[in-house]
C-alpha cells in the first residue's frame, strides 16, 4: 500500500532511444518509493510502439514491480492479437489495459477489432483468467462518441466484456468522475473506476494534448496557465495546488486507487503524494 493509504499506479511512455530508456529508468527508481500497486506501459496504435513497450514492461518486471502492458486493437488481426498476448504471458505479464486505440489519420480502419470491448471478449475467450484486464473509461465523454447516453453504454459493454477495473481520462472535474461512477453502476458496472491524474507541469502541452483526447480544463485553468506565459516556476505551484486539490476531493469521495500520468517524469507526480501525505 503507498504513503496515500490507497493503492497508487504510474503510467510511462515507451522510450525511443537507449538514453531515454536510462533516463526512465531512474526516474523509476524515484518513484518506486510510492510503493505502486503496478506500472503501466503505453502502447502506439497499430503496434508502432509495440518494441518499445514489451521492452519496458520486461524492465519494470525485473525491477520487482508488477508491470501492466497497454495494448490497442485497431488495425490488428485475430492472429496477431493471439501472438502477442502468447508472448506476454511468456514474459510473465499479468495485468493488460485493453484499449482500442486512435491509427494515424490516413491508416484507414481494417483489422479485426472495431471495439475495445471486441479485444476484452477475444482476450477472455483466448486466455480465460490468465490476465487482469483494464479499460478506459471517459468521464468527460470519449470525443468521437455519438452521445453521452451511448458513451456510457458502451463502457458498460466493455466492462460485462470482462473487464475487472477501469482507469479514466484525465479530468480536472471531480464532479464528472463522481457522476460518470454512479451513472456506470446504474447500468450494472461492478468493477473499481480508477481516476487518471495528469499533473500540470506545462501550459501549451497540456492545452494542445486536452483538446484532442476528450479531457477539459475548466475555463479558469486555461486562463489562469495562459497569463503565467513563460514562468514554468509559477505553473509549476500553480499545477501542485490544483492537482493535490482534485486528488483530495477524489480520495475523500471514496476512490479506490489513483493512477498518474507521470509523462515520464517523477518530479510532479512525487510533489502531489508528498502534499497529499502531509495533508
Ligand atoms: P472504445 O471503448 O472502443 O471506445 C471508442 C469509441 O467508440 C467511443 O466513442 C465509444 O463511445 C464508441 N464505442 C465503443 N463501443 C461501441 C459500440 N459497441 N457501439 C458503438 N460505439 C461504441 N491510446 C493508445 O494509442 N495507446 C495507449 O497506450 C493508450 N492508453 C490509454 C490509457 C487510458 C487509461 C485511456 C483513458 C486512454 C488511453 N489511450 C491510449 C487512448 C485511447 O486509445 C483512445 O481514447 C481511443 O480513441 C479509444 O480507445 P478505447 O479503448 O477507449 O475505445
Amino acid at each position: 500500500m503507498s504513503v496515500l493509504k490507497l493503492p497508487i499506479s504510474l503510467e510511462f511512455f515507451p522510450p525511443k532511444t537507449p538514453e531515454g530508456a536510462e533516463k526512465l529508468r531512474l526516474v523509476r527508481q524515484k518513484l518506486y518509493p510510492l510503493q505502486p500497486e503496478f506500472c503501466s506501459v503505453t502502447y502506439g496504435a497499430g503496434g508502432s510502439t509495440q518494441e518499445g513497450t514489451f521492452a519496458t514492461v520486461a524492465q519494470i518486471q525485473a525491477e520487482g514491480v508488477s508491470a501492466a502492458c497497454h495494448f490497442s486493437c485497431i488495425g490488428a488481426t485475430k492472429d496477431s492479437v493471439r501472438t502477442e498476448l502468447a508472448t506476454l504471458k511468456a514474459m510473465g505479464v499479468q495485468r493488460l489495459v485493453a484499449l482500442r486505440g486512435d491509427l494515424p489519420s490516413g491508416y484507414g480502419a481494417g483489422g479485426e477489432f472495431q471495439h475495445a470491448s471486441d479485444l476484452v471478449a477475444f482476450i477472455r475467450a483466448e486466455t480465460g483468467d490468465d490476465f487482469h484486464i483494464e479499460v478506459a473509461a471517459y468521464p468527460e465523454i470519449h470525443p468521437q462518441a455519438k452521445s453521452p447516453e451511448l458513451d456510457l453504454q458502451a463502457f458498460a459493454t466493455k466492462v460485462k466484456a470482462g473487464a475487472n477495473s477501469a482507469i479514466t481520462q484525465y479530468f480536472y472535474n471531480s464532479d464528472a468522475y463522481f457522476r460518470f461512477v454512479d451513472d456506470a453502476y446504474k447500468l450494472g458496472v461492478d468493477v473499481p473506476v480508477v481516476p487518471g491524474i495528469m499533473p500540470i507541469t506545462s501550459s501549451s502541452q497540456l492545452l494542445r494534448f486536452s483538446d484532442a483526447c476528450g479531457a477539459e480544463i475548466p475555463r479558469w485553468i486555461r486562463l489562469r496557465l495562459q497569463a503565467y506565459g513563460d514562468d514554468v516556476e509559477s505553473i509549476k505551484a500553480f499545477g501542485l495546488d490544483v492537482v493535490s486539490d482534485l486528488c483530495e476531493q477524489l480520495i475523500n469521495g471514496g476512490v479506490p486507487a489513483i493512477h498518474f500520468y507521470t509523462m515520464n517524469q517523477s518530479a510532479a507526480t512525487l510533489d502531489i503524494v508528498k502534499r497529499l501525505g502531509a495533508a
